[in-house]
């Protein structure tokens, strides 16, 4: 068995859960403790599963509370050196991460956790690092990119890899020039160290997915730039011209921002 939950996708906080029957790993903890705590119980997990977070980089949205959970049941935290340093200079986090659970990794390496086998990539991102994860476990791979300011090579030799992948799609270029954000935030956010617009993504899927994929969750879509089914509708129509590329199961789903996505069974 392996399952997968989305708590939060987006500025507001990320968090996504994978787990077996044994064994849980979490990659990022970026929304409150207390939604956290309440989501999971909702859900029937439980806390004594969570084996390891790993964090793709450090920006609140994704660490906010990775400090205060693993400091209350002595869960590592697993991110490269230079994240963990930035979430140490983070003045957002609820608490630090204590010493005993630093565990530090160089990002493009590949270590076991339990019976997950891990892959990290560079993501390009305006953090002090950012890492991509390309999960293996029961004989099924999992891939999660977000807070990409561009798709790259190294990204993208893992989409064909994916049963599973978890994608940005962040803004729609149109929203974010004549939207409320100035200039520089505009810069930033459609900059090569800022975020993935739906047409990028749309095209990176289009040029490489291949028929193993069975499904794609588009996540961390603006409130502001973007909208779910403007998202959707550029992905499926890049992906209408590949049809026959694809699986015939393939489906396409958008991440909620602040309400927990379904429990997937992935395996
Ligand atoms: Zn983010
Ligand atoms: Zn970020």
């Amino acid at each position: 068995m392996l399952d997968f939950i989305c708590l939060g996708s987006g500025s507001c906080g990320n968090c996504y859960y994978l787990f077996t029957e044994q064994y849980g790993i979490l990659i990022d903890l970026g929304i409150g403790i207390r939604s956290f705590k309440k989501y999971f119980r909702e859900y029937g997990l439980s806390f004594n599963k969570v084996n390891a977070i790993l964090i793709t980089h450090d920006h609140t949205d994704h660490i906010k509370a990775a400090g205060a959970f693993s400091t209350e049941f002595h869960v590592p935290v697993y991110a490269t050196e230079a994240v963990h340093a930035g979430m140490l200079r983070n003045r957002f986090m609820q608490k630090k991460v204590g010493a005993a659970e630093r565990h530090y990794f160089a990002c493009g390496n590949t270590f076991a956790l339990g019976p997950f086998r891990i892959s990290t990539f560079k993501v390009p991102h305006d953090s002090s690092e950012n890492c991509g994860y390309y999960v293996e476990c029961e004989g099924v791979s999992f891939c999660l990119m977000t807070d990409a300011g561009s798709l790259t090579e190294d990204m993208a030799r893992f989409i064909p890899l994916s049963d599973y992948l978890v994608i940005e799609a962040n803004y729609d270029a149109a929203m974010l020039a004549g939207g409320p954000y100035p200039m520089f935030l505009q810069k930033r956010i459609s900059g090569l160290n800022g975020h993935m617009c739906n047409e990028e993504t749309a095209r990176g899927l289009a040029e490489n997915l291949t028929g193993r994929t069975k499904k794609v969750w588009l996540c961390h879509l603006s409130e502001e730039n973007n909208h779910p089914e403007l998202a959707r509708k550029t992905v499926e129509n890049a992906l209408a011209a590949v049809q026959d590329r694809l699986n015939e199961a393939f489906t396409l789903e958008v991440l909620k921002r602040k309400v927990p996505s379904p429990l997937y069974h992935l395996a």
